[in-house]
């Protein structure tokens, strides 16, 4: 049994996207698990020493420093001597190149160096540092013709592309990946136990929305209270068994309410609706588009995602408006209504 066999398929959908770190260009992963590898920028990956360097265990897939060429080269085109002795290019680390002009100035001292590839997506064999290759990679599209590697030209690849793709599967066997960048954004892990936890607890709250199983069985007629009630008994036994049940937690975080416990949006405080589940939020006039289906509810961060953080995680999710989500951006739910209260105190003229 699942925690959403008895949703419609959107909002099983909605449930299993929690699942995925977001999709980014380049070097960045399309739309991969939250688990996956994760690429750390060099700056950041210097806070964590300082901070606690056990912070890295948590990426249990391994991760990869992102470095710029005028961070690890000197004038002569040696590893600069402040450059962390802990980082290796190939192994931990790799340089990016975003834009041409530092190409052009630092190309020359790259050409011992190999191009990024990824060897395995997931491995159990083999050694997190041993999953991948490569010293550098380019993804400079500010250029005509612009200069970007096999490894972050998902959706652009060229002719050339596909003859390198060619010449690593020969070089490493035929099951080499479809080099659809490297990893994902460090903000967005989350371990695999972890992704599963977020699931349940989120389809537990999903189930506490008033009405949501009336409004699912009008969705789905060949539904029954039968068999809603043994997938809601599976859903809050699973949570009550992992710690994930604690609903005076999640009435503190603002995703339940106090009076009944059912689901609130953590920012206005309304609570939700279980039409809206299902409905698509209306586009601006003028600018809608097909393929735009965006949900009208959505999922909320009350403390927000950061790198080394680990903010996806059990007790700290909720299902809000997809209107609060935009005005909330990247701040937790406490800064965004510090923001709020500002922004009105300056309307009164105090
Ligand atoms: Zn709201």
């Amino acid at each position: 049994m699942n925690c959403t066999d008895v949703f419609t398929t959107e909002l099983r959908k909605k449930i299993d996207k929690t699942k995925e770190g977001r999709g980014g260009k380049g070097i960045y992963k399309r739309r991969n698990s939250r688990s996956y590898r994760v690429i750390i920028h060099y700056s950041t990956y210097l806070k964590i020493l300082k901070k606690n360097k056990k912070i890295l265990n948590n990426y249990e897939r391994g991760y990869a420093v992102r470095v710029k060429p005028k961070d690890y080269f000197d004038n002569k085109g040696k590893r600069k001597k402040n450059f962390h002795n802990s980082l290796k290019l190939g192994k931990n680390a790799f340089l990016y190149f975003k834009n041409i002009n530092d190409w052009n100035k630092y190309k020359t001292y790259c050409s011992n160096f190999q191009q990024v590839a990824e060897l395995y997506t997931k491995s159990e064999e083999v050694s997190n540092e041993k999953q991948w290759t490569g010293e550098y990679c380019k993804f400079i599209t500010n250029t005509t013709p612009q200069e970007i590697s096999l490894i972050c030209a998902s959706g652009t690849r060229t002719n050339k592309h596909e003859e390198e793709f060619q010449k690593l599967k020969k070089n490493y066997g035929k099951n080499v990946p479809k080099q659809a960048g490297l990893g994902n954004y460090d903000y967005d892990y989350a371990s695999e136990d972890e992704i599963e936890n977020v699931r349940y607890q989120l389809s537990m709250m999903i189930f506490r929305v008033p009405q949501m199983k009336d409004e699912l069985k009008l969705l789905m007629p060949e539904l029954n209270d039968k068999k809603i009630g043994d997938v809601e008994k599976h859903v809050v036994n699973f949570c009550k068994n992992n710690k994930l049940y604690d609903l005076n937690k999640l009435v503190e975080i603002r995703a339940l309410n106090k009076k009944d416990l059912a689901p609130i949006c953590p920012l206005c405080l309304e609570k939700l609706n279980a039409k809206s589940f299902f409905e698509i939020a209306p586009q601006d006039e003028g600018r809608e588009e097909e393929d735009n289906t965006q949900s009208e509810i959505v999922l909320m961060h009350i403390e927000a995602l950061a790198p080394g953080k680990f903010n996806h995680h059990t007790y700290n999710l909720g299902w809000g408006h997809k209107h609060c989500n935009t005005i909330q951006g990247q701040y937790s739910i406490n800064e965004t209504l510090n923001n709020i209260k500002r922004i009105l105190k300056n309307q009164s003229g105090n």
